[in-house]
């Protein structure tokens, strides 16, 4: 079975790990973590990169940070994964979704300006399979009504829109390095914190409310709780392992965009044969090929492609399940307008494996999905 995913090894983890362990530094916020820091912050061109153990928590810290009062609303895609809410409903805030666009998946910026009510606090996008949202309109509804923009990058290292890496744009840019995305540890993230006034801050939410951070700067003379916080950040071991992918995160990224490319060439004379959408990538985006889409006609179709894949040894997969639509979704949050792009994607979409290493076995997938799409027409 050729699977969805398969974590990719520089090579270099386990010489990291062992230094890791001779440094006798496990806990975090040593040597490796600070490494990474700078790395991070070089790549993104981020004041301020802080490792997490997930993106998941990146998103919490940005969401302590925002400091909600309950009722408090966050405006969101319901098409993404549940951390982008959970964050924010935590925190006492209230999700409201809005539609996606048809062409990127990401939310609609034409839309969110009607959503937003006195209790709007901030914007949370998603920029889905690495592409951006379009983040200058967005910046400037943000800026006209006071709110915050804070990006859930969690697909997006190493993207770029008009040149700016994602995660950078907004106060905050949540990166995950989980074991499913371009660059990984197993279990980690990063929160980019945009606005240098607030880096004191998120350092002191990431270590449990103190400001431990200052005290090992030498800037006070003892550390104390300062507000609310907790501990998120990773070991040394993660970061260790971390370290060797970040700095292959240029050349893994073009052995991806390679298979991206391939697929995206492959499924040209389907989209022509009315059989599928491809993904867009706007002419303003450079993406960082995390991951390749189609958009199917519907369920039925879906259900029987993936099936095809399968009995051909194709693992491909779907996800996301709106979150307006799920039972948590319908009692935490709300959501404005139709949503039917939304729903539409939801039962389309089949995401095609993509890890490198499958060049390969490209050529038996791209057969064996020609022979599932058959079944479309
Ligand atoms: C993977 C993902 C997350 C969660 O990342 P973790 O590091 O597993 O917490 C959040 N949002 C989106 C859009 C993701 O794809």
């Amino acid at each position: 079975m050729i699977p969805f995913n398969q974590p990719y090894m520089t090579g270099r983890e386990l010489e990291n790990i062992r230094q890791a362990h001779l440094n006798r530094h496990l806990s975090g916020d040593g040597p490796f973590t600070r490494r990474c820091h700078a790395d991070l912050q070089r790549m993104t061109g981020s004041p301020c990169a802080l490792l997490t153990h997930s993106c998941t928590a990146a998103l919490e810290m940005a969401a302590l940070m925002c400091d909600f009062a309950p009722g408090d609303e966050v405006i969101m895609p319901s098409y993404t994964f549940v951390s982008t809410a959970n964050a924010f409903v935590l925190r006492g805030a209230t999700p409201v979704f809005v539609d996606i666009r048809a062409d990127t998946l990401n939310l609609d910026e034409r839309l969110v300006e009607a959503a937003i009510t006195p209790r709007t606090r901030a914007i949370c996008v998603v920029h889905y399979a690495g592409v951006a949202c379009a983040m200058d309109a967005i910046c400037d509804i943000a800026a006209r009504h006071g709110l915050v923009v804070v990006e859930d990058a969690a697909q997006g290292i190493l993207s770029r829109h008009r040149g700016r890496h994602l995660g950078s744009i907004g106060s905050y840019g949540a990166l995950s390095f989980h074991e499913t995305k371009n660059v990984i540890c197993g279990e980690g993230g990063a929160l980019l914190v945009n606005d240098p006034a607030q880096v004191e801050h998120a350092e002191v939410v990431r270590e449990k409310g103190t400001n431990r951070s200052r005290y090992f700067r030498g800037q006070v003379d003892k550390y104390t709780w300062i507000e609310p916080g907790s501990s998120y950040l990773p070991g040394e071991i993660t970061a260790a392992f971390l370290s060797a992918q970040l700095d292959d995160a240029e050349a893994l990224t073009r052995r991806r965009l390679a298979i991206w490319d391939t697929y995206h060439a492959w499924a040209a004379p389907h989209e022509r044969a009315g059989r599928l959408r491809r993904p867009t990538v706007p002419d303003d985006c450079t993406h960082n090929a995390h991951m390749y889409y189609l958009v199917l006609p519907g369920l039925n179709a879906r259900t029987r492609v993936i099936e095809a894949l399968r009995v051909r040894d194709v693992n491909a997969v779907f996800h996301y399940v709106p979150l307006h639509s799920s039972p948590a979704g319908r009692r935490l949050g709300r959501h404005v307008g139709d949503m039917a792009v939304t729903d539409s994607v939801a039962d389309g979409l089949l995401r095609m494996p993509l890890w490198i290493g499958l060049e390969d076995q490209l050529p038996h997938v791209l057969e064996a999905a020609d022979a599932a799409l058959r079944l479309v027409d």
